[in-house]
């Protein structure tokens, strides 16, 4: 066992230590995710159906359930040579506060402009568009880190880029919109009159401030009428966590040159990209029987679809023009109360997560918006780093893991996801110091509006 001392503040990769392939954890999952459906047929979406949303080589990796391992193209590589790998640091700092005898790391994925590590998935994503000869992509951004990371990716590979963004954002977060325009993007506040469906949305819902799922039927509308484009997610598809396992892969390697070996790996889940892609490698070791950890995965208490959602078939949009997936859901028409984590306000969670949630592999709780706040402003103070209000969630329950540690005595070694930065964020920040945030818990009521929602169909009871 190395000393604790030993053991520096930031365990740095050597390039020539990155990874070079992906980590594909559906090929060791007994129970596959299911697959997405054809909403008018009921049957699973063919690679030929799919193939007129998402350009062809991430159809292959949207349905590739068996190949474990998949290279990353050199070119990928390349780009993340620019930021990659990201340091895992040692909280000792955090540690000395609260006074623990458990062993806190984090993964610090907010090192590029973009803020956050959807980058990983952008750079993947807009690379196959390019190569397969696309003139662009559309998408849409919730907080706007997504879009912020495809514009980046899409300005270095000479694509172009539109971007539908909530338009709670757009008028929250001028600052992000003016970074993807720097970037090249074009960005539409969301609903719109840009698009039928949006138009659809602004009818039956006036006023409305919009949310992930509106901009996604609107991207998607746009991509599938306009030649030479296709539409990008930045989280809950297959795809994604695939892409995000250079998170986990990296923090394994790590933690391997040490000889450690975390109890409990914590993250933040929106959409489940970079839990998913943090705990992958992981998740393969106790999925083969080979090691045991606990994951938890930390949803807001105003957007809970692990901890009080409906493991069923649903629409991924707002606007049900998507293909249905299975996963826990509120309900495609569940707009969540406008809180200051909008990466996590997205109402299903990926399929793969959603599965292995249900098999018992991985546990999930919620927190409120204030607590959270709590353990950002003290994580910020002693760790230096602002953190994102999406990853001070898993900050929250990092530190109430390592409370509990206090009072038992127990030397866990617990490790989280820092998914980004929160510059952007500062309107949350100014409420919480100014102490006006307040903690909206949707009521039983309230959720059962978005259940009513879900599509019924033999076998999609709820
Ligand atoms: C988007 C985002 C999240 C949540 O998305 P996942 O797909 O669940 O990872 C978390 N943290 C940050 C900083 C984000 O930008």
């Amino acid at each position: 066992m190395a000393n604790q001392k030993e053991i520096p503040y930031k365990i740095y990769l050597e390039e020539n230590e990155m990874p070079r392939q992906w980590y594909n954890v559906r090929a060791d999952m007994k129970n596959k995710p299911a697959p997405l459906l054809n909403p008018g047929t009921l049957q699973p979406m063919t690679a030929e159906e799919l193939s007129g949303v998402f350009c062809d080589e991430l159809v292959k990796q949207e349905l590739d359930n068996d190949n474990r391992h998949i290279d990353i193209p050199q070119e990928i590589l390349d780009f993340y040579k620019m930021y990659r790998p990201s340091p895992l640091v040692r909280a000792y700092c955090l540690e000395k506060k609260l006074d623990t005898p458990a062993k806190i790391y984090y993964k610090f994925e907010g090192n590029n402009t973009s803020g956050s590590h959807k980058l990983n998935s952008a750079i993947a994503q807009a690379y196959y568009a390019k190569k397969q000869g696309l003139k662009g992509v559309t998408t849409e951004t919730g907080a706007g880190q997504w879009g912020t990371a495809l514009s980046m990716a899409c300005a270095y590979l000479d694509l172009d880029c539109k971007v539908y963004m909530v338009k709670v954002s757009y008028e929250q977060k001028p600052f992000r919109r003016e970074v993807m325009r720097t970037y090249g993007a074009s960005v539409t506040p969301s609903p719109s009159d840009t698009t039928a469906v949006g138009r659809r949305i602004l009818a039956e819902h006036p006023g409305t401030t919009g949310s992930l799922g509106c901009a996604i039927s609107e991207a998607v509308e746009v991509a599938t009428s306009t030649p030479g484009y296709r539409y990008v997610l930045g989280s809950v598809l297959n795809q994604v966590l695939l892409h995000q396992s250079i998170i986990g892969l990296e923090t394994k390697a790590a933690l391997d040159k040490y000889g450690i070996t975390p109890d409990l790996i914590i993250g933040c889940a929106g959409g489940g990209s970079n839990l998913g892609g943090l705990i992958a490698p992981f998740m393969g070791e106790k999925l083969r029987g080979e090691k045991n950890y606990r994951f938890i995965a930390v949803e807001p208490a105003s957007c809970p679809s692990l901890t009080r959602g409906k493991f069923v078939y649903d629409f991924c949009d707002t606007g049900m023009v998507t293909p249905l997936a299975k996963m826990y859901t509120l309900g495609s028409n569940f707009i969540p109360s406008p809180n200051h984590a909008g990466g996590l306000r997205y109402h299903g969670m990926s399929s793969i997560l959603s599965q292995l949630y249900h098999d018992g592999y991985m546990e999930a709780t919620s927190v409120e918006q204030t607590s959270v706040f709590e353990a950002a402003q003290m994580f910020a103070r002693v760790e230096g780093i602002l953190p994102a209000p999406e990853s001070s969630h898993a900050i929250r329950v990092a530190i109430d893991e390592a409370l509990k540690c206090k009072e038992t005595g127990e030397e866990k070694t617990i490790v989280f996801g820092l998914t980004g930065t929160g510059y952007f964020d500062m309107v949350a920040y100014e409420k919480f110091n100014d102490g006006v945030m307040d903690d909206y818990i949707p009521t039983d009521e309230d959720l059962a509006v978005g259940f009513a929602g879900i599509p019924k169909f033999p076998g999609n009871e709820i």
